[in-house]
């Protein structure tokens, strides 16, 4: 296996007006460009990941910490940006080459597949569709008609014979603006497979709007501090003289959230899903019965958002526990922990919670539905 990815997310995105650059912006609940390095790093058979980035975008790719690939900074075209891609990697030894637009994350791995599999004949294959829309040609105020059967509508990731690009490249020079315009210039033959519909380029704003559809969710939970109990807040164990009452292992903190989730999604309450009259569920932990909802949700195309908690107590203080509770519910919740936030609040001594008999929380959690 001697496969190489290439990730092309340099251009400036003048299209696309935002502060964030294109490839950096939330797609789905992730960054745009994450989509194609994860699915590339999914599909398991590409040994090299190359991302070409703008080099004006240095901040913006530091932030993802994306591992064990390789970045480089593009050229002033598409095509010099290609180019510099198969130059970085010209001694490793690869056989087969992907070239991908940053901006189509929706392509499928049964495409990487079918690829692959046309490669194994060919030097150049390129998912294309056909136009679903009339085509007309205008040429000095003349308006004809295009045969649509004629027209092919090309995508990527394109797929080619690492040696013959790299080989065409030097040969033909970075004017030619797509790596199978090559092909089409040195007359070589190109296969071209079905494409897939839903592997648009995201342009404009508007493609990331009607993608994404936000729904609202709140959670609230409240647990009896007893003697000889353990404490957990958040999935987190907090050594304290006092713990919570409680049929699973009485999380108030992962039983709000669980909630506020269930809530957002329309799925009912942690109650129905998680009964406390199921022996099943005695001294459960929560951080069990909170995944389990997250690989539910996950089934229905929702993704978490963000999650904003507030833990109610007048005793024990929370402020040094909130970056270990963050970071055990963002690994539950497969999100960022920037994605997370925790307020400690108390009651003012006031009632239950003032005294210590009672933790209470609140959660309130955005997600995002997607196709
Ligand atoms: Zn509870």
């Amino acid at each position: 296996m001697n496969n190489c990815f290439i990730i092309l997310a340099g251009g400036e995105s003048q299209r696309f007006k935002s502060n964030v650059p294109k490839p950096y912006q939330l797609y789905k609940g992730k960054p745009l460009l994450l989509h194609s390095v994860d699915k590339a790093r999914d599909y398991k058979k590409f040994n090299k990941i190359v991302i070409v980035i703008n080099n004006k975008h240095k901040k913006y790719i530091k932030k993802l910490k994306i591992k064990d690939v390789k970045i480089i900074f593009g050229g002033k075209t598409r095509a010099e940006s290609a180019y510099k891609a198969l130059a970085s990697v010209k001694k490793e030894n690869i056989k087969n080459v992907m070239i991908h637009d940053a901006a189509r994350p929706d392509f499928s791995h049964q495409l990487l597949k079918r690829l692959f599999k046309e490669l194994k004949n060919n030097k150049c294959v390129i998912p294309a569709i056909q136009s679903t829309d009339s085509i007309k040609l205008k040429e000095l105020n003349k308006i004809s008609n295009i045969k649509r059967e004629n027209i092919y509508l090309t995508q990527t990731p394109q797929a080619f014979n690492y040696s013959e690009l790299y080989k065409l490249q030097n040969e033909l020079g970075s004017e030619v603006t797509d790596d199978a315009n090559l092909f089409i210039k040195a007359k070589k033959k190109i296969k071209l497979i079905k494409g897939e519909i839903k592997n648009i380029k995201i342009t404009i704003n508007n493609d990331i709007k009607i993608n994404n559809f936000v729904k609202y969710g709140i959670g609230f939970d409240i647990h009896r501090l007893v003697p000889n109990k353990k404490l957990y807040l958040g999935g987190v164990k907090i050594p304290f003289q006092l713990g919570t009452l409680g049929h699973s292992d009485g999380d108030p903190v992962l039983h709000a959230i669980t909630d506020a989730i269930l809530g957002a999604c329309n799925m009912g309450d942690i109650g129905e899903k998680f009964s406390d009259k199921n022996k099943k569920y005695k001294n459960v932990r929560s951080t069990i019965l909170l995944s389990k909802v997250i690989d539910q949700i996950k089934n229905k195309n929702y993704l978490i958002n963000n999650i904003d908690i507030n833990i109610i107590t007048e005793k024990p203080k929370i402020k040094n526990y909130k970056t270990k509770i963050v970071n055990c519910i963002s690994k539950i919740c497969e999100i960022s922990p920037s994605q997370i936030n925790i307020k400690g609040k108390t009651t003012e001594k006031l009632g239950v919670i003032g005294k210590e008999k009672a933790i209470a929380c609140e959660a309130i959690v955005s997600i995002i539905k997607y196709d």
